[in-house]
């Protein structure tokens, strides 16, 4: 491609609304430009990085044993209903209505519209196992949209299905899949951990999410040395114990004014934060829970739904905390706290002496001891897990990282099929539910982890696998007869050996071909100037090592097609 006649929109400056620096660098190499939040339109080079990366995807997937097809964008809410999810996936699930006031959905992933093929298609144990996958477009309406294509809106996902008559061909599948992940993540130059995972409203029993290590990451992993390795929204291990070897004082009530929080209580009655137990109401499947954790830990929503067996968890509203503890917000406690199930962490139970709020405007009560002065119906480990607490394998103390979740697969039994009826013939004749697993990879998600690992303060330096060209020719002086001879010659030559370049044939300055050069980052740069072809040679480049050499003229395309094979 000729620079002088392509769309790359690139820019000096940082746009103004990006944190990361794969989304400056997306913007600022003119791969692609916003349209509106979370809604981007993938510019000419955007797009071919974009689909090196689907072609990676497609060849793996294929090669692991998986069909491609493709399902519509566009699927009815009647589908979404059979399995409860057009009420549980709430504001993220992107809801259109057609002229005859029909519902629908615009796929955020497609459990039910490919359970739907399959117990329309699929009769007999013979036809499994099957794995159906496609590479498309996604909608979810996503809460806070940001750092660009990691977190969008719109983005594309590779999305996967598989079909089984028994475990034993499921998990042999799950393997695969996570084998052809781990081959997909290397082919692009990722640095990356398969890690253990929380099922979330996709549901199942058994998660992997593969982590692509990173500090701008959102989510944060534990990890341990023995191997352990999970998301903090799965992780378990102990907390340190505090506080139980206390001789039960005489409750009492206290006046805090117009204190709310943990700092300000723990300040103000001058007692450590793990004394002073958080009441937590929530909305568990629509009725009120009150949940209980130290002072000093934070709740695990994902932790608290599988203990509960819920489908949607949430923090309840002040209107409905008000009516369940009578108090504003900030003073709940489970002391004389009726017509509400209370609920605790494990580590709250052997408490002494603990502080809670007194279900009353500016009061908490004080020596307030579990089972003497209220009862929780049970207790589970709720907690999220931190760096410093002790690994659930080897009990050595846990640390963490931060990674960008590019993909996850999921065992998911028979979820689908029991609530969509979706059966085959098994080969004693009876009718069974399919069991089933999923497998999603962010392939716009992917482009930008890539970016993410791969760039220095000049811009993006592509790995050979996912570059939207391998070699950019830069031909310095236009101007020049022969500087602009050479350089077409090289060009073309290397068109005609199947290479894809990027031509800088611009009328522009050198200082500015340079610097998009970097910025744009193409692995491997060729430089033709007045001043070496004086010599007799260009000059190759490789962008992620600096690394120069001279390539004599003679025989210039096929030393450059040398220099390719040993590009990283
Ligand atoms: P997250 O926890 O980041 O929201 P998720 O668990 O909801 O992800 P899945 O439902 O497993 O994601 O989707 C499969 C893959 O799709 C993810 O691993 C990720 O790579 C990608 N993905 C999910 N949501 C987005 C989004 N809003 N923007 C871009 N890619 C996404
Ligand atoms: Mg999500």
């Amino acid at each position: 491609m000729r620079w002088s006649k392509a769309l790359i929109p690139t820019h000096k400056e940082d746009p103004s609304d990006a944190e990361t620096t794969s989304h400056k660098l997306m913007i600022r190499a003119g791969l692609m430009r916003k349209l509106t939040s979370g809604i981007y339109n993938y510019l000419p080079l955007g797009w071919r990085a974009i689909r090196k990366v689907e072609e990676i995807v497609r060849e793996e997937m294929d090669r692991a044993g998986a069909q491609e097809l493709h399902m519509p964008v566009v699927s009815p809410a009647e589908l979404w209903k059979e399995t409860g999810r057009w009420g549980i996936l709430g504001g993220e699930l992107w809801r259109v209505r057609d002229r005859h006031g029909r519902d629908f959905a615009l796929g955020p992933t497609h459990e039910e519209v490919v359970t739907d093929i399959v117990r329309n298609e699929v009769r007999s144990y013979r036809e499994l196992p099957l794995n159906l996958y496609q590479i498309q477009t996604k909608f979810r309406d996503e809460v806070r949209p940001r750092f660009g294509v990691v977190r969008a809106r719109e983005f594309m996902m590779k999305d996967a299905y598989s079909f089984h008559r028994d475990d034993e061909s499921l998990d042999e599948t799950y393997r695969a899949m996570c084998d052809a992940y781990t081959r997909i993540f290397d082919r692009c130059s990722l640095t990356y951990r398969p890690v253990e995972a929380a099922t979330g409203s996709i549901g199942g029993s058994h998660s992997h999410e593969f982590m692509v290590l990173s500090d701008t990451g959102e989510s944060e992993v534990i990890v341990c040395d023995c191997g352990y390795a999970a998301t903090d929204e799965r992780a378990e291990g102990t907390v340190p114990a505090v506080g139980t070897d206390e001789e039960p004082a005489d409750m009492e009530t206290v006046d805090t004014p117009d204190m709310r929080t943990i700092e300000e209580v723990s300040e103000f009655l001058g007692v450590e934060p793990w004394r002073l137990v958080k009441t937590i109401i929530y909305e568990v499947d629509g009725r009120p829970v009150a949940v209980l954790v130290r002072g000093d830990r934070e709740i695990n929503e994902a932790k608290l739904s599988t203990a509960l067996g819920a489908d949607v968890v949430e923090a309840a509203s002040p209107e409905v905390i008000a009516k369940v503890t009578g108090a504003p917000v900030g003073f709940a406690g489970p002391v004389g706290l009726e017509g509400v199930e209370i609920i605790a962490d494990h580590t709250v139970e052997p408490l002494r002496n603990i502080v809670v709020g007194g279900n009353k405007a500016d009061v908490h009560m004080r020596n307030v001891n579990p089972g003497r002065d209220f009862t929780a119906s049970s207790f589970h480990d709720i907690v999220l897990i931190n760096k410093g607490d002790g690994c659930p394998k080897c009990g050595r103390a846990l640390s963490s990282f931060r990674g960008i979740e590019v993909s996850q697969a999921f065992k998911l039994g028979t979820k689908y099929s029991d609530s969509m009826k979706a059966t085959f013939l098994d080969e004693d004749g009876v009718a069974k539910p399919f069991i089933m697993g999923c497998y999603g990879l962010g392939v716009t998600r992917t482009v930008a982890a890539v970016i993410e690992q791969h760039n220095d303060e000049n811009g993006i330096a592509w790995p050979r696998a996912v570059a939207p060209f391998t070699v950019q020719v830069l031909a310095v002086n236009v101007r020049s007869d022969e500087v602009r001879e050479v350089a077409e010659r090289i060009y073309e030559e290397l068109l005609e050996r199947g290479v894809e370049v990027l031509y800088d044939d611009r009328n522009a300055s050198p200082g500015t071909k340079f610097k998009d050069a970097d910025l744009v980052g193409m692995p491997l740069r060729i430089t033709v100037g007045e001043r070496g072809l004086k010599k007799g040679i260009v000059e190759a480049k490789v962008r992620a090592t600096g690394e120069q050499t001279e390539i004599p003229l003679d025989g210039a395309a096929d030393a450059i097609e040398r220099a390719i094979e040993t590009l990283p």
